[in-house]
């Protein structure tokens, strides 16, 4: 029997530095730290992507996108969730919902969840009502903790 349901989950790390842009969910957060690494480091859009992959069983961002390729180089990762929301859609799948959990100490992000939500949304080209964005600290705990950096989690429900 044919499974018309999909489920994935994404996980993603990045470290916090100087200099750098605060990237989060596809929206430039004001904060005197950004994330580190070869696109825009928006961790949170990261773990989606991989929570839409997964889903699928298609591998995840980095086998998609390598940091070796100079073309991903600084990049807005909503073009890469965009990427992703038309591989899916191309298989005949559509997103039932996702969730993201981002943990980070600083800054708070409670007044741009609804942005956040709305941006995701936007990109994946469904309602945002099917887009979910939680945050949390880690209670001063772990990296997250020391603000050495911001984890994300995802997961994602797909169908047909
Ligand atoms: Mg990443």
């Amino acid at each position: 029997m044919d499974c018309n349901f999909r489920i994935g989950n994404g996980f993603d790390v990045h470290r916090l530095v100087e200099g750098r842009e605060l990237w989060l969910c596809g929206i430039r957060i004001d904060h005197s730290l950004g994330l580190l690494g070869h696109s825009d480091a928006d961790v949170a859009i990261h773990a989606l992507c991989d929570a839409l992959l997964g889903a699928l069983a298609l591998g995840d961002i980095g086998k998609l996108f390598p940091d070796s390729d100079s073309r991903f180089k600084g990049i807005d990762s909503k073009i890469l969730l965009r990427h992703v929301a038309l591989e899916i859609k191309s298989r005949g799948w559509k997103i039932g919902n996702c969730d993201i959990t981002v943990m980070a100490e600083q800054p708070k992000l409670r007044p741009h969840i609804d942005r956040m939500r709305d941006t995701l949304a936007e990109v994946m080209e469904i309602p945002p009502d099917r887009v979910s964005v939680k945050a949390t600290t880690t209670e001063r705990l772990g990296f997250t903790g020391r603000m050495e950096g911001i984890a994300a989690q995802a997961s994602a429900l797909l169908f047909r």
